[in-house]
């Protein structure tokens, strides 16, 4: 099964189930509780999910819930996928950065909706296995094992900044290369409940609004001493 941007998988040539899932899914759990962005919610609908988590997890994989990725890590739950991809207003001219690849399945649903997509992944046998994911369904994006906190210095500035592991601040690193302009959403906090936060840079300034209560895993690696407070 193939998937690419450039031209896009026929409904036919994705199994049926999964289809009438997806569709349950975007309607049910996110157009309904408020995503209004047609290209996040039209992604979402035409990505395969299940592909993304293990085989054991394929009955779940489009639940209304996080779901185990393996290695104590979780891939996120849709909504959250599509509040956070929403709220990086992307139009497809972006340079976008994720830390966390995880399972890969933010990182499709970013190739989808942005020019280009780099992702930053900890773990080795989660980046992996991301990429091999991706590249069997067409996709595109640059996925490298390392500390996200430090972000991708080469690749910056980007437009838009996710994060999928909540650090309990704001690395100084990723702030740097943000572009004017540029959207960042992290959920932040330490264990427990954290803070979705949407950092905007403006021309006077970072503008910072909370998106809402979540519950992500922790950041690890360098984030704990790398952070400032904005
Ligand atoms: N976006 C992912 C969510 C994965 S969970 C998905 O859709 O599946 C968060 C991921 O962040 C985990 O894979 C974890 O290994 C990774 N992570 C945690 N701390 C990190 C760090 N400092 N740098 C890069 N990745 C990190």
């Amino acid at each position: 099964m193939r998937f690419s941007r450039k031209r896009p998988a026929r409904t036919a040539d994705l199994e049926s189930r999964p289809t009438a899932l997806r569709k349950l899914m975007v309607d049910r759990d996110i157009a309904a509780r408020g995503v209004r962005d047609r290209r996040v919610l039209a992604a979402m609908e035409r990505l395969p999910r299940h592909c993304f988590v293990p085989a054991v997890e394929h009955q779940v994989a489009y639940a209304d819930n996080p779901v185990p990725i393996g290695f104590g890590q979780t891939i996120s739950q849709p909504y959250i996928v599509a509040l956070m991809s929403s709220a990086l207003g992307l139009d497809g001219t972006e340079k976008v950065l994720e830390i966390g690849s995880g399972s890969g399945y933010q990182t499709a649903v970013l190739a989808v909706l942005a020019q280009s997509v780099y992702s930053v992944e900890l773990v080795p046998e989660l980046a992996a296995r991301a990429r091999s994911v991706l590249a069997a369904l067409g996709l595109h994006a640059e996925i490298r094992l390392g500390d996200g906190a430090l972000g991708w210095p080469e690749a910056a500035p980007f437009d838009a900044i996710v994060l999928t592991a909540a650090p309990v601040a704001i690395p100084a690193a990723l702030l740097e290369q943000l572009a004017p302009g540029g959207r960042l959403v992290a959920p932040i906090g330490g264990d427990g409940a954290q803070e979705l936060v949407r950092v905007v840079r403006g021309v006077d300034g970072d503008r910072r609004e909370s998106l809402g209560r979540v519950r992500f895993v922790p950041m690890r690696g360098g984030a704990l001493t790398s952070e400032v407070r904005h």
